[in-house]
């Protein structure tokens, strides 16, 4: 970090987050526009069977969804550059030397950085479901009733700042590698577009394989979006399983919508 300048310049770090912002935001319109224009435009009709709810948006969902994403960019751009005052500090645990810890703790960081979050996100999500607060934090995710790629990151700028506050939180006491943490983005990305874009394009036979069938998706996400009172999760169904606040409709609705439409043309 010697090579940086010194972030605890106001407009270093200002300038910091201003970079993180348009590179989020660019990761933004790459992964929900790639999804969007595979599975909404050029494959369209070989992914109807799987759509979830019908394709009739509300006029103008797209254009409040992108515009809050943006918000939430904005937040995550701020919280990068904390991040990277904090590591060039000394507050953060990120390290640069893949032999400072051994190998296997890249998997490992990995995997307990996304439970922690899971956690994280679950009880909160829990938490803003409360009427008095879901009506200040929460509305705006769910002005979304049919999910979509663009949905991804439309939150309430205080809900944003409840997620944008999570990676500077874990790595206070987490050791992760640079590497590990630019994985754990991507998956947060991904996943994120993957549980809102209302088609469901896991396989059948993920149902029957351990930590496949734990995964979200867009089946058990889309459920959340139209019946409020199941399904909180983020990556992994287990929250849910253990507190018994997965939705009923999942397995049967996962089950229609992945079985013998996986190979149509
Ligand atoms: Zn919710
Ligand atoms: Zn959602």
């Amino acid at each position: 970090m010697n090579h940086f300048p010194d972030f605890s310049q106001p407009v270093n770090f200002l300038l910091a987050a201003l970079i993180i912002f348009i590179v989020v935001t660019a990761r933004y319109f790459i992964v929900s526009g790639l999804f969007y224009v595979i599975f909404y435009v050029w494959k369209r009709k070989k992914w109807t069977a799987r759509k979830i709810n019908p394709r009739d948006y509300p006029k103008g969902q797209f254009r409040k969804e992108i515009i809050r994403s943006i918000l939430t960019s904005i937040l995550f751009g701020l919280s990068g550059a904390l991040l990277l005052w904090m590591w060039q500090k000394g507050y953060a645990r990120i390290y640069v030397n893949v032999r400072d810890y051994p190998l296997w703790w890249l998997p490992v960081s990995l995997f307990l950085a996304l439970f922690l979050q899971e956690t994280y996100y679950y009880w909160l999500h829990r938490w803003m479901h409360i009427p008095s607060v879901y009506r200040l934090v929460h509305q705006w995710h769910h002005d979304s009733h049919i999910a979509s790629p663009w949905t991804a990151f439309s939150f309430h700028p205080i809900e944003g700042l409840i997620q944008a506050a999570f990676l500077p939180l874990l790595l206070l006491f987490l050791p992760m590698h640079v590497g590990t943490l630019i994985v754990m983005l991507i998956i947060m990305s991904v996943t994120s577009v993957i549980n809102h874009l209302d088609i469901e394009i896991y396989p059948s036979w993920f149902a029957g394989v351990p930590l496949l069938r734990s995964f979200i998706g867009a089946t058990h996400h889309s459920l959340h979006h139209k019946q409020f009172k199941y399904n909180y999760g983020l990556y992994f169904t287990w929250w849910d399983k253990w507190m018994q606040t997965e939705s009923p409709k999942f397995s049967a609705l996962f089950r229609q919508k992945t079985e013998k439409t996986s190979n149509k043309k």
